[in-house]
Parts: structure tokens; C-alpha cells; sequence
């Protein structure tokens, strides 16, 4: 999508990518909230969590969460523990409208959530 600013990064033409591979990409947040907060994303444009239906949507974000792990166990914050968060529209925070998850760690982590 022309005038996504997660695609445009997904696809390299700004920003520095963490990980790369055909369908999927992830950077570090720009404002994070903990040491480790990293960005994931689905190269393909989609625009909220809420949006992925069984097939092949579902697959990918499954491959999404094998990437998260990859990428908590190389940044050292897999056996402290880490936490993946996906805000789904307004009223839980989501501000960019390009499916993402979070990959936060690095600190204790609160609950519930805010
Ligand atoms: P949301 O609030 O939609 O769940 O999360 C959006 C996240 O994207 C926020 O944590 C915000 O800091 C991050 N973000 C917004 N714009 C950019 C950007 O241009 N580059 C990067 N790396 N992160 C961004
Ligand atoms: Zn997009």
C-alpha cells in the first residue's frame, strides 16, 4: 500500500531491518518501551489483526510468532521472558494501520497491561 509507512519499511526503502525474509520483516520500535521492542510485520499489507481470516493470513501470522522467538532468544530475553502484543484498532492503541506485533523485553513486565 502506497501511503503506509510499515510497508515502506517492510520493504526496505527506509529504515534498517532486524530481520528479513519473503513474507515476513521486523525493525526496532522508533519510541520503545522497554530495552528490547521490536517490530514484526508481514511484508503483505494488512491492516489490523482483526482482518485475518483461516488460510493462508492465519499461516503467516503463525510464522510471525516462530520470527518473535527467534528474534527474543537473539536479543538474550528469551529465558528472562518477553512479551508479544498486538493492539487491535483505537481502543487498544493501535496507531499504525499495518498489522504488527510487538516484541517487548529486557525489563519485568506489569499485569494487567494498560
Ligand atoms: P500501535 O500503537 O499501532 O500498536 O504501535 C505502533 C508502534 O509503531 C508504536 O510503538 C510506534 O512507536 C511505532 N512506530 C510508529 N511509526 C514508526 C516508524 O516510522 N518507525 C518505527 N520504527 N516505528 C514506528
Ligand atoms: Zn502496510
Amino acid at each position: 500500500m502506497d501511503d503506509c509507512i510499515f510497508c515502506k519499511i517492510a520493504a526496505g526503502t527506509i529504515g534498517t531491518l532486524a530481520y528479513e525474509d519473503d513474507e515476513v520483516a521486523a525493525f526496532d520500535d522508533l519510541n520503545p518501551q522497554a530495552p528490547v521492542h521490536v517490530l514484526i510485520v508481514p511484508k503483505k499489507h494488512i491492516t489490523r489483526i482483526s482482518d485475518v481470516t483461516d488460510g493462508p493470513d492465519a499461516c503467516l501470522m503463525g510464522k510471525i510468532l516462530v520470527v518473535a522467538n527467534r528474534i527474543a532468544a537473539e536479543r538474550g530475553i528469551s529465558a528472562d521472558g518477553y512479551r508479544i502484543v498486538i493492539n487491535c484498532n483505537e481502543g487498544a492503541g493501535q496507531s499504525v494501520w499495518h498489522v504488527h506485533f510487538h516484541l517487548l523485553g529486557g525489563r519485568q513486565m506489569g499485569w494487567p497491561p494498560g
